[in-house]
């Protein structure tokens, strides 16, 4: 009985197949002609606005619901008309914590008013680079859209997973976490793991290089420093399964033999800890960033380049 049914259907579903290729031919042409229309009006439609960037300073800039990827993925490219800089702040943050014992440690910033932040950069319309977008950038000389900015984490901590990366997949922002080699899967010790890692660098937080045993470079040999640059890129690139180009130099100390190291090593871009707002031309090997607290105000002054950065 089974086998007659077989039969019987497979004879019926040679016809039927033939008929039902036909249709989907006939439905794939109606759909592609239906969507470039759509493409051609859209874009026509889209030539007539107003550029964003020219009407969206203040307060009202926040109702952009769709905003998120789709404008962000413009990244470094400017929109026609559009206002561009050469000046890029590179936003520098450690943990995204508030550790009760030591609320001095102003290298932690507790996650709600991190979350604040990120809200301000979104409703204000800024758009956050990649570190390939802002080498783009900087290796070109070409000014970037005049609201952009570079989210940094330094060390690696298990909270960036937990309290940064839900708030920076929300906004669809893009990141960076300089990571200590030596650190991966030491979560009994607040570091993040490989796991953890891996799903970070695919959704929007990419992870870089932070040397393997974060070590003040200025105190050590070339050979001993080309070394720690060479083998956390080496691990990291074999944890993810891509180049490793970037790297935040430990605490900000390093000397002429790390940017030696840095050249022959390859890293596209080198950052340190301080210097204010970055521009595209900017050394390579010695890049600026900005830090920031949990101060908003003062938050506000750094991105915007009213800040005193000596502070
Ligand atoms: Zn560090």
């Amino acid at each position: 009985m089974k086998e007659k049914y077989i039969n019987f259907s497979s004879q019926k579903r040679g016809k039927t197949r033939r008929r039902w290729r036909k249709g989907v031919l006939i439905a794939t042409f109606v759909l592609t002609v239906g969507v470039i229309s759509a493409a051609v009006y859209a874009v026509k439609a889209n030539a007539t606005k107003t550029p964003p960037s020219a009407s969206s300073t203040k307060a009202g800039a926040s109702a952009s619901p769709q905003k998120n990827s789709s404008s962000l993925a413009q990244t470094s490219s400017t929109k026609p008309g559009g206002k561009t800089t050469t000046k890029i702040p590179v936003l520098m943050y450690h943990s995204i914590n508030f550790d009760p014992k030591n609320p001095q440690n102003i290298l932690r910033v507790p996650k709600d008013k991190f979350a604040a932040e990120m809200k301000w950069l979104h409703d204000n319309e800024y758009t956050t680079l990649s570190l390939d977008e802002l080498y783009n950038a900087v290796s070109n000389n070409k000014p970037v859209a005049e609201k952009s900015v570079v989210l940094t984490f330094d060390d690696g901590y298990g909270d960036n997973y937990d309290n940064a990366l839900p708030v920076i997949k929300q906004y669809g922002f893009k990141a960076t976490v300089f990571m200590i080699s030596s650190k991966v899967g030491d979560s009994k010790n607040g570091y993040l793991t490989a796991a953890q890692i891996k799903e970070m660098d695919k959704n929007g937080m990419h992870i870089e290089c932070h040397t393997v045993h974060h070590p003040d470079l200025s105190t050590l040999s070339y050979n001993q420093q080309y070394n720690e640059l060479s083998k956390s890129k080496a691990d990291l690139e074999a944890l993810l399964g891509r180049p490793v180009d970037y790297i935040a130099y430990p605490s900000g100390k390093y000397n002429s033999s790390s940017i030696k190291a840095a050249k022959a090593i390859g890293y596209k871009l080198c950052f340190k800890m301080n210097g204010g707002i970055a521009s595209i031309s900017s050394s390579r090997y010695e890049f600026p960033r900005a830090f920031v607290g949990e101060d908003l105000q003062d938050f506000k002054n750094r991105v915007k380049g009213t800040a005193d950065y000596s502070k």
